[in-house]
């Protein structure tokens, strides 16, 4: 990848995404100068997109046939996934691994917050899976794991026989909290809330009174729409709550959550929120821009900051008669429109 280069065109600027027409100066990979220009190819410049949840090490399981509810999917040891990764050759796994990473790499995604099980092992399997590409994992172990990863990633409160523990040792490491939390009912919240979560995923279930204290301790949420309604955690757009989520100031991001129900992409994820939402694409577009800012470096377009943008071409299909690009960018574009990436 070139680490000096000019871009000039119309960019999502800063966390506000405003839209300004400008030319970008990058020297060794960071963003030295933004200058407005009167005139610019027809191009847009949009940051790079963040996956905040995935479990990217059951892509060896997708489409296999399932049914019934979630528990007999996911939950350790005796779901469907943990009997299909228990049964993969570890070749497999991460070759499996190393595909679902290049497609987020190419769909322009600069990083994932990815729950890893396998213990150490499975931590050491993906960061091997990520070695040389763009896309940045960061991880959330769990049985050992999370001692050398970035934190540790607790299915539900319920599902842990130590919880207390299990918190003190990685906090005492240094390591990040994650928990999943309220995907089947309201239950595990209050008690995930309880160790300070550094992230929350799904809240599906959350009630406003959860929502409020979320959102006044600023613990982020990586919600994952898709992913409800496959598994049947949803059919509405009352779960999960992210108009009100919104409108009470928490801070969402999105995720595609596991690979073996949902393509690890974003702009399908855009795709899904704002048909079942309808609420202001320039949100949903910053909820998937803002997992890198809680977990990398922001992605955010500005002086200073890592050249971490996707240079987007409407020309090349009917974008360019959009007149509204954020709103396009959300509910239309998808992996074939990027013309160039930047992921530094
Ligand atoms: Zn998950």
């Amino acid at each position: 990848m070139q680490t000096n280069f000019e871009v000039a065109g119309h960019a999502l600027l800063g966390r506000d995404l405003e839209i300004r027409t400008v030319r970008i100066t990058v020297e060794e990979g960071k963003i030295r100068e933004i200058a407005e220009i009167a005139t610019a190819p027809p191009v847009w410049i949009c940051p790079a997109l963040s996956n905040a949840h995935t479990h990217i090490g059951d892509t060896v399981g997708m489409e296999a046939p399932w049914s019934g509810p979630l528990e007999g999917l996911v939950t350790s040891p005796g779901g469907l996934k943990h009997r299909i990764l228990r049964t993969t050759p570890r070749p497999v796994l991460l070759a499996a691994m190393r595909a679902s990473i290049g497609v987020m790499a190419r769909a322009g995604t600069t990083g994932f917050a990815d729950f890893r099980e396998g213990g150490e092992e499975g931590v050491r399997d993906l960061r091997e899976a990520a070695r040389g590409l763009p896309c940045r994992p960061v991880i959330f172990g769990r049985e050992g794991g999370e001692f050398i990863a970035d934190g540790i990633g607790i299915s539900s409160i319920r599902d842990c026989p130590d919880t207390e523990k299990a918190v003190a040792a990685a906090r005492g490491n240094g390591k990040l909290v994650a928990f999943h939390a309220g995907e089947r009912d309201p239950l595990d919240i209050d008690g995930a809330l309880g160790y300070d979560p550094d992230l929350l995923v799904h809240c599906t279930h959350a009630g406003d009174g959860q929502l409020r204290e979320i959102a006044d301790r600023g613990i982020p949420v990586a919600v994952c729409p898709r992913s409800n309604w496959i598994l049947g955690v949803s059919s509405s757009r009352a779960h999960p709550p992210l108009a009100r989520m919104f409108d009470l100031g928490c801070k969402v991001l999105l995720g595609t959550d596991n690979a073996m129900f949902v393509q690890p992409d974003l702009w399908g994820e855009m795709a899904f929120a704002s048909t079942v939402y309808r609420i202001n694409p320039k949100v949903i577009l910053s909820s998937a821009i803002g997992g890198s800012a809680c977990f990398l470096s922001p992605a955010c377009i500005e002086e200073g900051s890592p050249a971490r943008f996707l240079v987007i071409d409407p020309a090349g299909s009917n974008l360019s008669f959009s007149r509204d690009p954020v709103a396009s960018l959300v509910k239309r574009a998808g992996p074939s429109d990027i013309r160039e990436k930047y992921l530094f």
